[in-house]
């Protein structure tokens, strides 16, 4: 028995949209992309998409389309992926860290409250594990104080929570396309809007600083129109090299017309986790999660005993994990950190059991059926 943590659910499917790229021998930032990108801000209901190498460079380049003076506060949940709090620092702001709710471990919003000042200029919640965070209360809040919000999405892909698509409620949406997210593209990304003029630069901060449709530019290179400057480009903004290419986004097709059986089938396993797991005592569930709701990109328990339950379900040949560390005690992020007691604490007990759209009953039962075992012993 080999059960993993996470794992990509690729096919010929994925292969076909590669073999189209290879054809047309364009497999940089191209006409997969641009197609990518209009299917994504349909999935979510957003009015513009744009295609990244990574949520990491979404993350980036959603800060900087606000153009903070450096220095500003950005508030951020501790437990979260580094990426979320990186993206501040690589804007030169400074990460306020928030500690989590008990119950659903998204923000606490009076932690949030009480480490709000008037330095603040965004704040990102963390759908973590795929739970949304109460936007309907966090929105209002955060534009009575005049803050951005940029929603990490990285958990989840396409949920409805309370009428809108997660990752459309605040002001730029960032989703991850990273080999052990909800769908994958092997690497990759993408940023959402509802306000179109916040990517004004984006797309040339997202591609060397050039804002020029290659794909269409590359073409006028040898149509005959009386255009002589085909190959010029301006520099405005200072650009990174972010940008999603065609292979990517050739298998992001793909996979975007799977996800809804992903989801599916993810939902179907969750409940399974958690039919089984009621019935054990000494672990609960991570979170309240309501598979049938919403989608989750991870699943866990909380243990007392975590380090012994993760050796002996490893000797059984099952993958576990801890999301995560709070980045409120990485050395990186310490000097930025003040009380995220509950979550410093709490996070001792995570457990992420394996969860991937591949994984069967019977997996999920022989897991189910060790735990059981584990705290019978006990
Ligand atoms: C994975 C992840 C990211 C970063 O995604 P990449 O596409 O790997 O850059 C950001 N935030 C969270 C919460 C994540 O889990």
């Amino acid at each position: 028995m080999n059960i993993r943590l996470f794992k990509p659910s690729l096919g010929e499917e994925e292969l076909q949209n590669i073999r189209e790229a290879f054809e047309r021998s364009w497999v940089g930032l191209g006409p997969n992309v641009s197609e990518f990108e209009k299917q994504w801000a349909e999935f979510v209901g957003a009015e513009m998409a744009i295609g990244l190498n990574s949520a990491t460079a979404a993350l980036h380049l959603a800060l900087a389309a606000f153009n903070f003076p450096e220095g500003k506060k950005v508030l951020v949940p501790s437990l979260t992926f580094s990426a979320t709090a990186s993206a501040v620092l690589y804007n030169r702001l400074v990460p306020v860290f928030i500690d989590s709710d008990p119950v659903t471990l998204g923000m606490d919003l009076e932690d949030l409250n009480k480490k709000y000042d008037k330095d603040c200029v965004a704040v990102i919640p963390v759908h973590y594990a795929g739970h949304p965070v109460p936007m309907e209360k966090l929105v209002p809040w955060a534009k009575e104080r005049n803050l951005k919000v940029i929603e990490d999405c990285a958990h989840t892909a396409g949920a409805n929570y309370k009428g809108k698509i997660l990752g459309t409620w605040g002001d730029i949406g960032c989703y991850s396309f990273e080999e052990k997210k909800l769908m994958t593209t092997g690497d990759g990304g993408m940023m959402v809007t509802n306000e179109p003029k916040l990517f004004k630069d984006s797309k040339a901060m997202r591609w060397v600083g050039i804002d020029k449709d290659n794909w269409k530019t590359a073409q006028a290179y040898t149509t005959a129109n009386k255009d002589a400057l085909h190959w010029f480009y301006e520099l405005n903004v200072l650009g990174y090299k972010y940008n999603m290419n065609d292979l990517a986004a050739a298998i992001g097709l793909a996979q975007l017309k799977k996800l809804p059986t992903f989801n599916e089938k993810r939902a179907k396993i969750i409940r399974r986790y958690l039919d089984g797991i009621k019935n054990i005592q000494n672990v609960k569930a991570l979170l309240p999660f309501e598979p049938e709701n919403y989608h989750y990109q991870m699943f866990g328990i909380r243990s007392e005993q975590r380090d012994d339950l993760m050796l002996y379900l490893k000797s059984k040949g099952i993958a576990t994990g801890c999301h995560y560390t709070p980045l409120s005690v990485q050395p990186l992020f310490k000097p930025f950190a003040k009380d995220c007691a509950y979550i410093e604490n709490e996070a001792n007990k995570f457990i992420t059991l394996p969860l991937h759209a591949d994984l069967t009953f019977e997996e999920v039962d022989y897991i189910l059926e060790h735990i059981k075992l584990f705290c019978n012993e006990k």
